[in-house]
């Protein structure tokens, strides 16, 4: 069985405790407006060409012989600003847990561990168990997820974790559907059983202006958690400038007037990420 991988990011100091490395798995079945990995959407390998720095000197786009520029009908090694590359890659829970487990002394060092993010890691939840079953009991694992999975997967990939982060991003789910393409019904569904799990969590909304920021919105999710810890995170205007790199549009258009300082004491156990 293969996973496949967009992004392996060492030092990461964000998601979750400690200083952590983050496995980023391709394939989202979301489709968020404001979305910041998109590069992540996709489920397949695809190509990454950074055309705002490109100077059109046309040898990525002459014939070549590699195998693996095939099927993208560009030349991923030529270019001289490396500004063509693949995105995806397969690999086996073994291969990778071979990786990442050469870090287990920095982990320990530094009280960290490996983090699973995405795009979505309970797309592939078969690969994600058998996973975090290679990384063996002395590596601390945490789950980053929108919680969008079957009951089934969302259980038994999140027992296999010491900690799991998940989004909540809009409770209305007229506007779940409409901006993020799914209804937040199972979502909700799942963030009521990690409630009930005995496994350490953390909610996170990110705070989109005019949209997930609203009172209403923040009201409507601490009244669902009540007393359950949440981050929320300030919007990421870098979102957009990756998206022509892998032939999509941003279409998302924010109003920086519309942009609310949170209240923060809307909720019982909340933190704002500076
Ligand atoms: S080789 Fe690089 S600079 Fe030349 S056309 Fe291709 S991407 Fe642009
Ligand atoms: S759930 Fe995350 S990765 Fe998926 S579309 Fe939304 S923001 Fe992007």
């Amino acid at each position: 069985m293969n996973g496949l991988i967009f992004d392996i990011k060492e030092f990461s100091i964000r998601d979750g405790e400690g200083i952590r490395t983050t496995v980023f798995f391709k394939g989202c079945p979301l489709r968020c407006a404001w979305c910041h990995n998109p590069e992540g959407l996709s489920p397949t390998p695809e190509l990454w060409a950074d055309s705002a720095r490109c100077r059109e000197c046309g040898l990525c786009r002459k014939p070549c012989e590699h195998e693996d520029c095939k099927p993208f009908g560009r030349c991923l090694h030529i270019c001289p600003q490396n500004l063509v590359r693949q995105v995806g890659k397969y690999y086996t829970p073994h291969e990778l847990a071979a990786r990442l487990r050469r870090q287990k002394p920095m982990f320990d060092a530094m009280g960290g561990g490996v983090t699973l993010s995405g795009g979505e890691p309970l797309l592939q939840a078969d690969f994600c168990a058998e996973l975090l079953g290679e990384l063996g009991g002395d590596i601390h694992k945490t789950l980053e997820t929108s919680g969008y999975a079957s009951p089934r997967d969302f259980a038994r990939i999140i027992h296999l974790c010491d900690f799991v982060i998940m989004d909540i991003k809009l409770m209305d789910d007229d506007a779940h559907r409409r901006l993020t393409g799914v209804s937040n019904e199972q979502i909700l569904s799942n963030a009521r059983y990690l409630i009930e799990s005995g496994v350490e969590h953390l909610f996170r909304t990110p705070l989109i202006p005019g949209i997930t920021d609203t009172q209403e919105n923040l009201q409507a999710i601490a009244a669902f958690i009540g007393s359950e810890p949440i981050e929320l995170l300030p919007y990421n205007d870098l979102a957009p400038a990756k998206y022509a790199a892998v032939g999509r549009t941003y279409s998302l258009e924010i109003d920086p007037l519309k942009k609310e300082t949170p209240d923060l004491s809307l909720f019982q156990n909340a933190t704002l990420r500076k």
